[in-house]
């Protein structure tokens, strides 16, 4: 076990920490490593407490590989995560436990991370039973009061899964995650399964439940609209590295990155005028994301980008802070 001493301050919940998750690629007759994939690739942030951040990335590009790293789910390859100020990174499963309960995540496929086969109560009660030494009628009653938490009638403990809708189901995989009263939630895409209209009501449901229980949150989302309405702050991901990272209003209304002006314009075309600045160019994002097992060199976003120069193919960008708490990793800013 590793045990780093730096000082993380008391008003942050989350520190990440030059943090890498590689998978190795094997090959051959003898299976060896001949390669590995950088599904994360040296990230550092924070986040508050109290605070959401949200994380957005085409699909590859990492976001929820260090969604599971975070919570330990997956081992990091290198760096470290602290929560709630203790080391975790490299804690082993015994000593990971006591800190379960207050680390929890909501999955995007109600259907595949809900067992079928048990109840209601036997799914939201589940979580106690693992995670603390609650009697039955005590563990009865906390899934009551958390399953009208979340929206549902106390009698839909005793129905199953496919009973429900796809918004309703939801709901109960909320409830699973908040029944140990965690202080971090990470949600991986918790609505991209919804319709639209269901979306809403979901994301609501889990502002008021964030604002209720005082609960932290990793969101994590393709979709820019979604981590607009929830988060305080937003760092982009592309090819398991965060290329800007900025508070909410900020990153909407002066994204820097190429990348994340393409996500957030549909315009198909550059803009031209010469007075515009590079933060003001309307790109559409084209092509395919590259592998992370063979990413190009410099700035891994060069192949898609239409504002790539010499620079990019030779020195990958750091980010740097441009204006009070934007930070970006752009040679043209540089
Ligand atoms: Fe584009 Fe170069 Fe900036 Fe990368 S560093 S986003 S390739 S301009």
């Amino acid at each position: 076990m590793t045990m780093n001493t730096f000082e993380v301050p008391q008003d942050v919940l989350v520190d990440v920490r030059n943090v890498k998750k590689y998978f190795p690629i094997k090959g051959g007759i003898l299976k060896r490593t001949i390669g590995h994939l950088k599904a994360v690739d040296d990230i550092s942030f924070h986040i508050l407490k109290g605070e959401t951040l949200g994380i957005v990335g085409e699909s590859g590009s990492g976001k929820s590989t260090l969604g599971r790293v975070i919570l330990r789910l997956l081992d990091p390859t290198a760096g470290s995560i602290y929560f709630n100020g203790t080391d975790i990174s490299y804690l082993n499963r015994k000593e990971i436990r006591p800190h379960r309960r207050d680390m929890q995540i909501v999955f995007q496929d109600s259907f595949a991370s809900l067992n079928s086969k048990m109840s209601v109560a036997e799914l939201v009660e589940e979580p106690l039973l693992v995670q603390t030494k609650l009697s039955k009628s005590e563990r009865r009653e906390a899934a009551v009061e958390i399953i009208e938490k979340v929206g549902l009638r106390a009698d839909d403990r005793l129905k199953y899964p496919h009973e429900f809708s796809g918004g309703q189901r939801q709901r109960i995989s909320i409830a699973r995650a908040l029944i140990t009263r965690p202080k971090f939630v990470i949600c991986d895409e918790p609505v991209s399964a919804l319709d639209v209209s269901i979306q809403a009501q979901v994301l609501n449901l889990m502002k008021d439940l964030q604002d209720d229980l005082g609960l932290t949150y990793l969101f994590i989302a393709h979709d820019l609209s979604v981590v607009k309405h929830i988060s305080n702050r937003v760092a982009v991901m592309y090819l398991g590295r965060i290329v800007e990272i900025a508070d909410k209003k900020s990153l909407y209304d002066n994204a820097y990155h190429p990348y994340t002006q393409a996500l957030l314009t549909s315009i198909p075309v550059i803009d031209n005028n010469s007075d515009a600045t590079p933060r003001r160019t309307k790109i559409k994002l084209t092509g395919d994301l590259p592998s992370p097992a063979d990413p190009p060199s410099g700035c891994t976003f060069r192949t898609r980008c239409p504002l790539a120069h010499d620079r990019c193919s030779i020195e990958r960008p750091e980010l740097k802070e441009k204006d009070n708490g934007h930070v970006v990793a752009c040679h043209l800013y540089t």
